[in-house]
């Protein structure tokens, strides 16, 4: 017999299901406007988005969710249902934490900051940007007292992309991959001209870097039934409340092999995650990954642990070489390699090695932190851009464009969200390691092209599991250890002492 406690939960339930659809329906209006939408759609997809935001944001924040979350109580712990009322009671105090005037001066700052920004990037204009920037800045401090933290602002906004994650522990991270890595970041600085990447320029036509990108995402596993791949001008990877259609999107470089290449095997990563999860989350709070750490980890293992692996390119660099004679006839497997891996401090943090990315990330980390906390103004942000990039990457950007002003993140209001990508790298090494240790044949595997057991581990492991674990508790239990940055530092230092013949 039913007690009053589950009918609650299934009403509850029955709510957040509604939520789900408004927001999956958002994202099919958001697929098409990035693909196929013709550009006069732009006036009238930006009601409709804002009308299905708003529905299920009031759903959210209602009365009704909070009585029925009150009403399911504490349900049996480490079942599905503690888990729905745990995550949907995060996401209701935080749609109600916030109050609705400054829901809507965020949205309306960043609607406008967005375009502008566009500008002043393309003309390297930081002053044209400053008063946007300074008026973000102004409202994330007030969301940040809102929503409230332990020690420091900085850990409000963060916790919005990386449940559990705090400012010192990240510091901590950043400061063991700055000190790791410094002495082979100085020793590839000296090979910065030595003009390994030659290979992945030239004649690459975009039928078959299309048709060797689907190869290789069929080769990972991914499920065409349940997805499909589009063009758009930023790759992305796109899901509507279950693993059912979990799509992709690429950009194609006719003169240039690695961004499509490496888009691909990084879309495919976060793809692979979402059709993977339990099909019963499917409308539940449950749905989609762990946190933005955990997911990037899935894309991070599929671009570089594997994708920039010379057990990998034993397999397709043959079958690469075949879909391109002209460009890699005369390029041999360790050559190109060696491109893939061509490392070098460099301005732009999308283009930047495995090596240097980590000190893009621990620069703009530490600049957002100053800047909340109130002890960095915006008027003097690229000057202490400019004396980060020196101090981490010993370069001084060209230009603002090529600076401060390079990435969307802070423009659009996306504070606490860099550290989820240096977070996705150590993990995908962590959790790689741990799948190798369950399954020693995998290098076997990939060497034939192979590699069920490696998503078989990942499914098993990390992926069914959905929102069910909060993310340090799901990689504690898939590899028996809190995440930490050991295994990652070990994986880089291997790797580049090989690459560049350091001993
Ligand atoms: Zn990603």
């Amino acid at each position: 017999m039913p007690s009053a406690q589950s009918e609650q939960l299934y009403l509850l339930k029955e709510r957040l299901a509604t939520i789900s659809d408004l927001k999956s329906a958002a994202s099919v209006l958001l697929w098409d406007q990035q693909t196929y939408m013709p550009a006069g759609g732009v006036a009238g997809r930006s009601e409709q988005q804002a009308t299905l935001n708003r529905l299920s944001h009031e759903m959210l924040a209602s009365g009704e969710i909070a009585r029925l979350l009150d009403a399911a109580g504490e349900p049996e712990p480490e079942t599905e249902a503690a888990a729905i009322v745990r995550v949907a009671r995060r996401k209701h105090e935080r749609a109600t934490r916030l109050p609705s005037r400054l829901v809507a001066d965020i949205s309306r700052a960043t609607a406008l900051a967005e375009p502008t920004w566009e500008q002043a990037r393309a003309t390297s204009d930081f002053a044209m940007f400053a008063p946007h920037l300074e008026k973000i800045v102004a409202l994330q401090r007030e969301a940040a007292e809102h929503l409230g933290y332990e020690d420091h602002p900085y850990d409000a906004l963060l916790d919005r992309y990386e449940p559990g994650a705090r400012k010192t522990r990240i510091e901590t991270m950043f400061d063991e991959l700055k000190h790791g890595t410094a002495d082979m970041v100085h020793a590839v600085s000296a090979h910065a001209e030595d003009g390994r990447e030659a290979p992945l320029f030239g004649p690459f036509d975009e039928g078959k870097q299309e048709a060797f990108g689907r190869m290789i995402s069929s080769s990972f596993g991914y499920d065409w039934g349940r997805g499909r791949q589009d063009r758009a001008v930023h790759p992305f990877c796109i899901n509507f409340g279950g693993p059912g259609d979990v799509r992709i999107t690429i950009r194609f470089d006719p003169g240039w092999l690695s961004p499509a290449l490496f888009a691909t095997m990084h879309e495919t990563g976060h793809a692979l995650y979402e059709q993977g999860i339990d099909s019963a989350y499917s409308r539940t709070p449950l749905a989609g990954g762990a946190s933005l750490g955990v997911h990037e980890s899935q894309s991070r293992l599929w671009e570089n642990v594997v994708g920039r692996s010379i057990t990998f390119w034993s397999y397709f660099y043959p079958r690469l070489q075949k879909a391109f004679p002209e460009a890699l006839g005369s390029t041999d497997l360790e050559a190109f390699y060696q491109a893939v891996n061509a490392a070098r401090p460099s301005e732009i943090r999308v283009e930047a090695d495995e090596l240097t990315y980590n000190l893009h990330v621990a620069l703009r980390f530490e600049l957002e932190v100053a800047l909340i906390e109130g002890s960095l103004s915006v008027a003097d942000l690229p000057d202490a851009w400019n004396a980060k990039m020196e101090e981490h990457l010993a370069i001084t950007p060209r230009t603002d464009a090529d600076g401060v002003l390079q990435d969307s993140h802070w423009a659009i209001g996306y504070f606490g969200y860099f550290p989820t990508y240096t977070i996705g790298n150590i993990l995908s090494v962590q959790l790689f390691n741990a799948a190798l240790e369950a399954h020693p044949e995998i290098p076997e595997q990939m060497e034939r092209g192979g590699f069920g057991s490696l998503l078989g581990w990942m499914r098993e492991n990390v992926h069914r599991h959905g929102k069910k674990y909060e993310p340090e508790d799901l990689i504690e239990r898939a590899t028996g250890r809190l995440p930490e940055a050991g295994p990652y530092l070990r994986y880089l230092n291997e790797k580049f002492s090989d690459l560049y013949g350091q001993s």
